[in-house]
């Protein structure tokens, strides 16, 4: 079975649709908080639908609990989404089926560096750092056995797109990235396939998440060039850092949003999107809010930043 239809069978001509995707490697924190409401007022405002796809294909940095937690704090928030919520620990085949459909046109091959190969190839060559080397090139897959990593072949040419807000990005995967892993020596689909299967079956039509992913973001349409499926607009929001310019993570010890009170994260998220929310707004309802978050939601008052300071207070007295 070829061809295109097979990988976007979700696409509905017109319909907007987004999608919110966390990682359960523990609970929703202010910086997750900005990209789940992001691309749900872009969604919402559209008329679109709004998806939500919990990213569990990474078993050792999970945490118990973390999962059910997200959901009942997305609920807590007013979030609602359209259908089931996906779980990509459950669509292994989908990545299995991908991963044989590059693999038998040649486009993939597996590879069996040590970390410490990888560095030395990269080193001889005089590569940037964490440039693969494409020392295994020439290894056909039909001598894949077991635990390698698999890499997709890329292309010394330019990958261009225009983000929605930050503009034109371009980036040279050969010279920058180098052959990139879509299926690791452990058994688990990378990131970067996972998300390209999922996001072209779920017939996602825009990406709206953090500038953190600006950088896959090229590889991602590389993959589906190669899987011959559609690339659906981005826009990358700009991402809360803390005073320190860190990123808000667990690394970075970001409180989890607290479960009873909504309104003042909800509305210091709005205002971090810099749509200059009425402060009257974090004294009503949650089904206000949002009433008039989806009513005055523009997408072009976000500041095209990849990176801005939050001051997030888990205080609600604070206004
Ligand atoms: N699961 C990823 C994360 O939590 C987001 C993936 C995406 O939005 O493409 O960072
Ligand atoms: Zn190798």
């Amino acid at each position: 079975m070829a061809g295109a239809g097979r990988w976007d069978g979700a696409k509905r001509e017109g319909l907007y649709v987004g999608r919110f995707a966390p990682s359960p490697t523990g609970p929703l924190h202010f910086g997750s908080l900005v990209a789940a409401m992001g691309s749900y007022l872009q969604a919402k405002s559209c008329h679109g639908r709004w998806l939500v796809r919990m990213e569990d294909i990474d078993p050792p940095r999970e945490v118990g609990g973390a999962a059910d937690l997200i959901l009942r704090t997305l609920e807590a928030y007013g979030f609602v989404w359209h259908g089931e919520v996906v779980w990509q620990s459950r669509r292994r085949e989908a990545y299995r089926a991908a991963l044989d459909d590059l693999c038998k046109r040649g486009l993939a091959y597996p590879c069996t560096c040590s970390r410490k190969r990888q560095v030395e190839c990269q080193a001889a060559l005089s590569l940037p750092t964490g440039v693969y080397a494409g020392t295994c090139r020439g290894k056909r897959i039909s001598e894949h056995q077991g635990r390698q990593a698999v890499r997709i072949m890329v292309a010394a040419e330019d990958i261009s797109f225009v983000d929605r807000l930050q503009g034109e990005q371009r980036q040279n995967l050969g010279n920058e990235v180098g052959d990139f892993v879509v299926f690791r020596a452990d058994g688990l689909v990378a990131y970067q396939l996972a998300v390209v299967v999922d996001d072209a079956a779920q017939g996602i039509t825009e990406v709206v998440r953090g500038s953190d992913l600006l950088d896959s973001t090229p590889r991602q349409i590389y993959l589906q060039q190669a899987l011959g499926v559609l690339t659906p607009r981005y826009l990358h929001l700009p991402v809360a850092v803390n005073e320190d310019g860190a990123k808000l993570s667990k690394q970075t010890h970001a409180p989890p949003l607290s479960l009873s009170k909504p309104l003042p994260a909800l509305w210091q998220a709005l205002d971090f999107l810099g749509q200059s929310p009425p402060l009257e707004l974090s004294k009503g309802s949650v089904e206000e809010f949002w009433q008039w978050a989806i009513c005055n939601w523009q997408a072009e008052k976000v500041s095209p930043r990849i990176s801005a300071t939050s001051v997030y207070q888990h205080d609600p007295s604070s206004f």
